[in-house]
């Protein structure tokens, strides 16, 4: 089967290598389509996030959807043929964050496209079956690789524990900003305003049902808004917004931060946080939350589709790499089309 590898920094090359074999807890999977994040993105381009360094050839890809194409023999929640969203990370399942329902902190996590474990950018995957979800009926593939984000932004939401009548910001409006805005919407109704610098973002955003957007571009937010934000998302990872946070937060309000900045430490105005009494929260991937995923598209409470901006071929991952890259003002989410 064919593979797109990440062979080093900005050169990718497609290889013929061998089929997996499903595990007897695993499922076969004939891989549809597949989202480019971010992390694909940065990756390509320096080769590692953080402490995570790509040292050999690696496939990247994570947000990833396809059909059963085989059982191990131990699988019965799916059938051959059923439609599947796969969650990238798979933790041990022993340790005491596992146990307590805290997977995303499992020191042990197997996560898709994170050096050295493979992602999805290839024809055919084996994925334990309990981490593979059933796509609804009124959801295509290409949506379905959209879990993914959306599963972020739901558990930045669920950690942020927003009530309906709370005033909510969000800070960018990357992928994982509209999917924040998205799960505070259909989850709570929030009345919600984004920043973020490229007008299109602010368009989609706009479409989503934020109430309020702001381009950062024109303004200075901290004298364009007043600190009465209940919650802070910070999704964009700029060190400017980091610390904007906790000056636009309300007196006994919250900062959940998202983003990860490129740079470790960063400084904050601690007698902000301490007079206001701020909850400072990190959000880090989910657990959980593909099931409520799944439930929200197949109840019609998701928007899907204005989040899929570009349709790259197989062939073209490297140029959709490129694409997405380059184009913030014109792009939000590009999925490759496996087959
Ligand atoms: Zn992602
Ligand atoms: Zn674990």
């Amino acid at each position: 089967m064919k593979a797109v590898y990440l062979e080093k920094p900005r050169k990718i090359k497609i290889k013929e290598i061998e089929k997996p074999k499903p595990e007897p807890e695993e499922i076969m999977v004939r891989v549809k389509s597949v989202g480019i994040c971010g992390s694909d993105v940065h990756y390509y381009e320096t080769g590692r996030i953080g402490q995570f360094v790509v040292k050999k050839p690696l496939i990247l890809g994570h947000e990833c959807s396809g059909k059963v194409v085989e059982l191990g023999r131990e699988v019965n929640n799916l059938k051959v043929g059923d439609r599947v969203a796969l969650e990238p990370g798979i933790p041990c399942r022993i340790c005491n964050y596992c146990k307590r329902g805290r997977y995303n902190l499992c020191p042990n996590v197997r996560f898709m496209a994170t050096p050295p474990i493979d992602g999805a950018f290839v024809e055919y995957v084996a994925h334990p079956a309990d981490f593979s979800f059933k796509i609804p009926e009124n959801i295509s593939y290409d949506e379905a690789t959209l879990f993914e984000p959306l599963a972020v932004g739901l558990y930045a939401v669920e950690r942020a524990g927003i009530k309906p009548e709370y005033r909510v910001l969000i800070l960018g409006a990357g992928p994982v900003g509209l999917a924040t805005l998205q799960s505070a919407l259909c989850t709570k109704g929030a009345d919600t305003t984004v920043v973020d610098l490229y007008e299109f973002r602010l368009t989609k955003a706009k479409e989503l049902g934020a109430k309020k957007v702001i381009n950062a571009k024109d303004v200075d937010i901290l004298k364009q808004l007043s600190p009465e934000f209940d919650v802070v998302f910070e999704t964009a990872g700029s060190v400017a917004t980091t610390q904007q946070t906790v000056k636009l937060a309300k007196r006994g309000g919250k900062v959940i931060l998202v983003g990860l900045p490129a740079q470790e430490e960063i400084s904050f105005n601690i007698h902000q946080i301490i007079s206001k009494e701020l909850d400072i929260l990190g959000v880090f991937r989910y657990a959980n939350m593909y099931p409520r995923a799944v439930r929200l598209a197949q109840r019609g409470s998701l928007n899907l589709k204005s989040f899929i901006t570009q349709r790259f071929s197989f062939e073209d991952t490297e140029k959709a790499l490129k694409f997405v890259r380059d184009n913030k003002d014109s792009c939000v989410k590009a999925v490759i089309k496996i087959c």
